[in-house]
């Protein structure tokens, strides 16, 4: 058994579990894999992809049966973001993202909001998060969307920026600020938007470097109105909301990551067992072994403490928002790092879109900048040192 082998054994996952990402990796490589190039070439929101991974019923993994989902572990959701992301980093965000939008309701919903919504997340609705504005990025606590009550509604007013899948989203997240606290981090509240709901209207999609198949849209609010069933928690208490929910979305976009990470290292380790130059393979060459000693030990490290945190999630600890950012940070440089030189061990050919690499390179850059830049994650990561006197 080879290292990546055992660690893909390490979390413990039941029978059922383990028959689930059986499933997927056949999906993967019958389905996604053979489709990737071509989403990416086109830019088309890959339906069919979505209406598989619908087929077999993924969305249900991450929802609690008593609301029609299977309610699995988290490490068996990483496992399959990780699975599907590799195939097409353009599907696993959008498929990662439906449970983006869907854990802090199922963490912190009322119990009418979770029977309400919850069975058509479990059957395939499509999420989408809303934090980003065009003003307010690293710091969302400047957000200037406006949520004011009116009666038994509140009207939505305003706009979120780099959504994804906000455009074909059935259920939106948003975070907004709740008109009557005012203006600071106090007043900020989040609530649940249905699709075709009146005021809420896309403004444009982004035509971008990589996940050039997952739609990233600009989205406006104009007089929105919700119930005010539709907000969760309490007024202002959306940034604790906020949190909790990235402490959860993080280690997923990293899952994410170290799928576009072990996709470059094998065609990498392929590539380089099979070119020969001077009369001889080119991984017969020192300093192509350093390379991918490097590579294969930074790899494993990252992927252990994965499953690390997996198991920290599944053991129902909440405070674990440093080993997220950890995470976060060390698997979205890694993927960067052996994207590049996946297309350096290539040579030229690295450079050629007939070979994945080059694909995987545009993918791997955002994973460096969404869901916190790497520079905030690292103010994060040693801020948390500071000894408080
Ligand atoms: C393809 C794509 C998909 C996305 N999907 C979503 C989504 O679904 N939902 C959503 O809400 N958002 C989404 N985003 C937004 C993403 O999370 C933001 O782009 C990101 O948080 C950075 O914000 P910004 O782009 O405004 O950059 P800025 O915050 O303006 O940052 C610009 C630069 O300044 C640096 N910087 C900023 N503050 C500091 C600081 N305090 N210290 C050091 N450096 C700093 C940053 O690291 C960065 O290098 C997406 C973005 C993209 C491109």
């Amino acid at each position: 058994m080879n290292v990546f082998e055992r660690l893909d054994a390490l979390p413990a996952l039941s029978p059922e579990e383990r028959q689930l990402l059986d499933s997927v990796k056949a999906l993967t490589r019958d389905e996604i894999t053979p489709r990737a190039a071509e989403y990416d070439r086109t830019a088309e929101f890959p339906w069919d992809n979505i209406r598989a991974i619908n087929a077999l019923g993924l969305n249900a993994m991450f929802v609690p049966e008593a609301y029609g989902g299977a309610g699995l572990s988290y490490a068996a959701y990483l496992a399959c973001v990780r699975e599907i992301s590799a195939a097409c980093a353009s599907t696993g965000i959008i498929w990662a993202t439906n449970f983006h939008a869907t854990k802090p309701l199922i963490d912190f919903g009322t119990e009418e909001q979770k029977q309400r919504l919850l069975p058509r997340v479990a059957e395939g609705a499509i999420g989408a998060l809303c934090i980003t504005e065009p003003e307010a990025g690293s710091d969302a606590t400047h957000m200037t969307t406006r949520f004011t009550q009116d009666g038994g509604d509140i009207v939505i007013t305003g706009g979120k920026t780099f959504i994804s899948n906000g455009d074909v989203a059935d259920l939106y997240l948003v975070f907004g600020k709740w008109s009557e606290l005012g203006d600071g981090r106090n007043a900020i509240s989040a609530l649940y938007i249905e699709k075709a709901t009146p005021g809420l209207s896309v403004l444009r999609t982004e035509d971008k470097m990589g996940h050039r198949a997952a739609s990233t849209a600009a989205i406006a609010f104009d007089g929105c109105r919700v119930q005010r069933a539709n907000l969760l928690g309490m007024p202002g208490e959306g940034l604790k909301l906020l949190l909790a929910a990235l402490n959860k979305s993080r280690p997923s976009v990293a899952a994410h990551a170290l799928g576009i990470a072990r996709a470059a290292f094998d065609d990498a380790v392929a590539y380089v067992n099979e070119r020969r130059q001077s009369g001889r393979r080119i991984v017969e060459f020192q300093g192509v072994q350093f390379l991918i000693a490097d590579l294969a030990a930074e790899l494993a490290l990252c992927e252990a403490w994965l499953w690390h945190v997996a198991r920290l999630i599944d053991l129902g600890e909440s405070d674990i928002g440093i080993e997220a950012s950890v995470l976060k940070l060390r698997a979205s440089d890694l993927a960067m790092r052996i994207a590049t030189e996946a297309v350096q061990l290539h040579g030229g050919y690295g450079y050629i879109k007939e070979y994945r690499v080059e694909r995987l390179l545009r993918d791997a850059k955002i994973t460096q900048i969404w869901e916190g830049t790497n520079q905030i994650h690292r103010q994060l990561i040693g801020r948390s040192f500071i000894a408080r006197g």
